[in-house]
């Protein structure tokens, strides 16, 4: 049987960073991860910024190494989260910078 789903309260959405919401534990269009996040996120399909970022990070160079149907879902994500794709750039430079460093 499918369970009924329903909305509940959660502390933070983990994409807008709202706190003491209504949302749901999603999974991500960006990997195998789920998150809370709250129904206006859901609405609209809103990701956790960070989570795009290292999705991207770990698949290569922005935008080269990304399909086309990526990209335009990324740049809808850097619409929804006010980010220019120079930003976005940057975040994935540094996401590679500090995780490909041997320690
Ligand atoms: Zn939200």
């Amino acid at each position: 049987m499918i369970p009924k789903i329903e909305p509940h309260k959660i502390d933070v959405c983990f994409a807008c960073g709202t706190l003491d919401t209504e949302g749901l534990v999603v999974c991500s269009g960006f990997g195998a991860f789920s998150d809370s996040i709250c129904m206006r996120c859901i609405s609209e399909g809103r990701e956790p910024y960070m989570e795009v970022v290292s999705y991207i990070a770990n698949a290569g160079r922005w935008p080269d190494d990304i399909n086309e149907d990526y990209q335009e879902e990324v740049r809808r994500q850097l619409r929804l989260h006010n980010k220019t794709e120079e930003e976005f750039a940057a975040d994935v430079e540094q996401y590679n910078i500090f995780f490909n460093q041997t320690f």
